[in-house]
């Protein structure tokens, strides 16, 4: 045989990991789990069990204890009462338990990453060089936030006690993803791995012994879908943290309205990858094979859907198709397999079934290999000839499955990544550069990758929009998500009217109108209702808004987009030309402010002038609230980029309604929001009174539309109009609680607040970055560079 043929019948050898000190750690442990809680492990010998298996084989790795509802109760407690003591050890107390932390897990890299793909299916190339290197990095990367958070985050406090779910596709990866952030900022908690992939989290527990971890701060509880339901709920949890299936993440949304907790939701996604004629298409295929094929496809963010330019669309299948025979599939532990086994023989079945279903819908399937059940290998496979509504261009199917489509222009590519209903990722390849910073702001996603897929760091933020969820994890963001503003003082209540109304006016009678679409216009329902002075004399008739009012609103809102591509030196001369307006009318306010509000002269001047300088402040904030270039480690760079929610439903609060009214236009306008306000009820004549104002700024027609009548039933419309992105309410709990529930349909971003959390006038609460990070949410742009 010659040297060449020898060559070309090379053949790659089994590679194998060992496992054996992986299974005599599971076996020192007798291949059973209980629950970490208050610093130690605790067992019950009759709790229920679940089966940790190794999916590629089926074998027992280790019997799980299911968490009762006292050791629950129990984990919550223990994270409450350490609270206090975590707090007080000061950042940089905190940042040596997370460098502790980080330091162990490298020392034990080799055990965790086998743990970790006995458990989940992955390949050992990837648990080995990905995602526990990622973690470690997280650990790191928080220990020095956990430093420097007095002076970083000096306005803020931690949240409290948080609850952490996470799903089984990176076990310890989503591990540190909330572990890491929580506690650096003084958080404790209570974390619940998949039942599926419990084994990194209970090694995980035994470093926090060793890392110094004090008793309570890290509390870790097994169980399925039941104990994650029963924790989130938990009224003694403050925030809850989740990661997995859209249809969770919305029962959670619905379980914890009105529980005034945090959340951040990280959820499923349908991800395109947009590869345009002047791609390096080979470049493309092997971001293809990091994009659907890593991790077998069990990715949030994986490039499921490719979106490929017409002309070059046979071309990239061929080069595809040739790519995919030539991965390797097998036993997971192998060095040189790519793809390994599904997480389990449901998700196998699950897969299988929805390409079986969708194929009915018509559609081409090429699989270079055939599946095998035995070891839930299911191959890479791809679809082609189908179009953007079919099944499997719509359903995340959370496998090795890829679907292609063609697109003629750049438009119809962004028409096609934007027709989905989640909004976690993308990816852009060409190699026009012009292109691709053209593409990515009009792609609605958390995440945008050029020339590139599945990069992924702690310093930089990951998290969707749409039904992709809400939140950050990653980058200063994601610290955002587990810190609240310290020092809040309750607002002064709005004075009770004591008088007798009277409905009688000697004036000319004023009813104000709505403004809509940049028109002052009358309310549909034909319904209005008289507002009152504070001496209990009649004050104006406003509208009474109905459910038409509110698609009207949202409609002229929508259609007002072209305000989120200006730049902000535009916006902000148009806020300050408001802001000019206002001022002449100084006058007239201070005794609109005296007759509605019973102000004193001084107050209402007062709030006048607050009102003003607010707007001011948002003029100037306009083109100064800019993104950041993340140090990522890598050549290239990521830009965090803040982009606006859209169409935003602000509930305006019941007291200081001017200064309220402006407080919660001028944030969201500035940063490029189009909004629809309800009015506070007892003043709603106050919010329609700045139409005038408004109509004479040069605000484009649809950007501000102001409506007023009964706060809980419009709020409820808007929390249940699939066009409105994301919802600011300041109102009683039960109005609070109705949106929350109503808007987890769609799930909007929400910013909520119980009426009277805050002193408006006082410019550190009713004024600044905290409004600015509410009204934007933070786009990631990843640009690797070199040739
Ligand atoms: P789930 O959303 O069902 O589970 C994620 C986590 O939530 C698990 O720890 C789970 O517990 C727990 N959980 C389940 N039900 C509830 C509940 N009602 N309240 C609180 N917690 C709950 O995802 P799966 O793991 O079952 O995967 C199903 C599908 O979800 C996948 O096929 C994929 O489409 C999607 N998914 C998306 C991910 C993402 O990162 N965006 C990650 C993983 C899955 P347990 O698993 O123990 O039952």
């Amino acid at each position: 045989m010659t040297l060449i043929e020898s060559f070309e019948k090379l053949d790659y050898s089994d590679a194998l990991e060992s496992s054996k000190e992986a299974q005599s750690w599971l076996d020192s442990h007798g291949r059973r789990f209980g629950q970490f809680i208050n610093g130690k492990f605790e067992n019950k010998s009759d709790a229920d069990l679940i089966a940790s298996l190794n999916p590629s084989n089926g074998d027992l790795l280790a019997n799980i204890e299911v968490a009762n509802p006292n050791q629950l109760k129990k984990a919550i407690t223990a994270a409450r009462k350490a609270l206090p003591a975590w707090q007080a050890m000061g950042g940089h107390g905190r940042a040596k338990v997370l460098y502790a932390l980080a330091r162990l897990l490298q020392k034990h890299t080799r055990l965790v990453s086998v743990l970790e793909t006995l458990d989940n299916g992955k390949p050992i190339r990837e648990s080995r060089d990905i995602d526990i290197p990622l973690a470690i990095r997280h650990f790191y990367h928080h220990a020095g936030w956990a430093q420097i958070q007095e002076r970083e985050f000096s306005e803020y406090k931690a949240i409290g006690v948080v609850a952490q779910i996470v799903p089984w596709n990176f076990p310890l990866l989503m591990l540190s993803w909330k572990i890491a952030p929580a506690i650096a900022m003084g958080n404790t908690l209570v974390f619940k791995p998949a039942e599926q992939t419990p084994i990194t989290a209970m090694f995980f527990a035994h470093l926090c012994e060793q890392a110094g971890v004090p008793d309570g701060v890290i509390n870790i509880v097994n169980g399925a879908g039941a104990t994650g339901a029963a924790l989130a709920a938990h009224e003694g949890i403050d925030k809850v943290a989740f990661t997995g299936s859209t249809s969770v993440g919305r029962a959670i949304r619905k379980a914890t309205a009105g529980q005034s907790k945090k959340l951040t939701l990280e959820l499923g996604g349908k991800s395109a990858f947009v590869v345009f004629e002047d791609a390096d298409l080979d470049a493309a295929v092997e971001g293809l094979v990091d994009s659907i094929w890593f991790n077998q496809g069990e990715v949030c963010c994986a490039g499921s859907r490719l979106l490929v330019q017409a002309q070059i669309a046979d071309k990239l299948h061929t080069k595809l198709k040739k790519r995919m025979q030539t991965l390797r599939q097998g036993t997971p532990l192998n060095k040189s397999v790519d793809i390994g086994s599904l997480v389990s023989q449901t998700q196998y079945q699950r897969v299988d079934e929805l390409v079986q279903n969708g194929l009915e819908h018509g559609g081409e399937l090429y699989q270079a290999s055939a599946t095998q059940i035995d070891g839930n290998y299911y191959p890479p496979t791809l679809i082609t000839e189908i179009d953007s509504s079919h099944p499997l261009a719509q359903e995340e199917i959370f496998g090795p499955v890829l679907v292609s489509m063609p697109f003629r222009t750049q438009s119809e590519a962004v028409t096609l990544a934007n027709n989905s209903r989640y909004g976690l990722a993308a990816s852009i390849w060409s190699e026009n550069i012009n292109r691709a910073m053209d593409v990515a702001p009009k792609i609605k996603a958390g995440v945008v990758w050029i020339n590139c897929h599945n990069q992924f760091d702690a310093s930089c933020g990951f998290g969707g929009v749409r039904e992709s969820g809400f939140g950050r994890e990653g980058g200063k963001e994601g610290l955002y998500e587990y810190l609240q503003p310290k020092l809040l003082k309750k607002a002064a209540k709005p004075k009770p009217l004591k008088v007798e109304l009277k409905d009688g006016n000697e004036n000319i009678d004023r009813t104000l109108k709505f403004y809509i679409g940049g028109k002052q216009v009358r309310p549909d329902s034909g319904h209005s209702f008289a507002t009152y002075n504070a001496d209990g004399s009649l004050a104006n008739w406003v509208g009474a808004g109905n459910r038409k009012d509110i698609r009207n609103a949202v409609s002229a809102a929508t259609k007002a987009s072209n305000w989120s591509n200006q730049n902000g030196h535009l916006r902000a001369q148009i806020i300050y030309f408001f802001a000019e307006n206002l001022a002449l009318r100084e006058d007239e306010w201070i005794k609109r402010l005296k007759e509605i509000c019973g102000l004193t002269r001084k107050q209402a001047k007062k709030e006048f002038h607050a009102s003003l300088s607010r707007i001011f402040s948002y003029a100037a904030w306009a083109d100064k609230y800019d993104g950041a270039v993340h140090d990522a480690p890598y050549r290239g760079v990521t830009m965090a980029l803040p982009e606006a929610i859209g169409v935003l439903a602000q509930i305006a609060p019941e007291e200081n309604p001017l200064i309220t009214t402006v407080s919660l236009i001028a944030p969201a306008i500035a940063m490029g929001n189009r909004i629809v306000l309800i009015a506070s009820e007892r003043y709603a004549s106050i919010a329609l009174e700045l139409v005038q104002t408004l109509e004479t700024s040069d605000i484009p027609a649809g950007v501000v539309n102001i409506l007023t009548g009964n706060k809980a039933d419009l709020a409820k419309q808007l929390a249940g109009h699939a066009e409105v992105d994301g919802i600011w309410c300041w109102a009683k709990p039960e109005i609070v609680a109705q949106v929350e529930s109503t808007s987890a349909a769609d799930l909007k971003r929400l910013w909520v607040h119980i009426d009277g959390d805050r002193d408006w006038l006082d410019s550190q609460q009713g004024e600044g970055l905290e409004f600015l990070r509410n009204a934007t949410e933070v786009k990631n742009i990843w640009t690797p560079y070199g040739d």
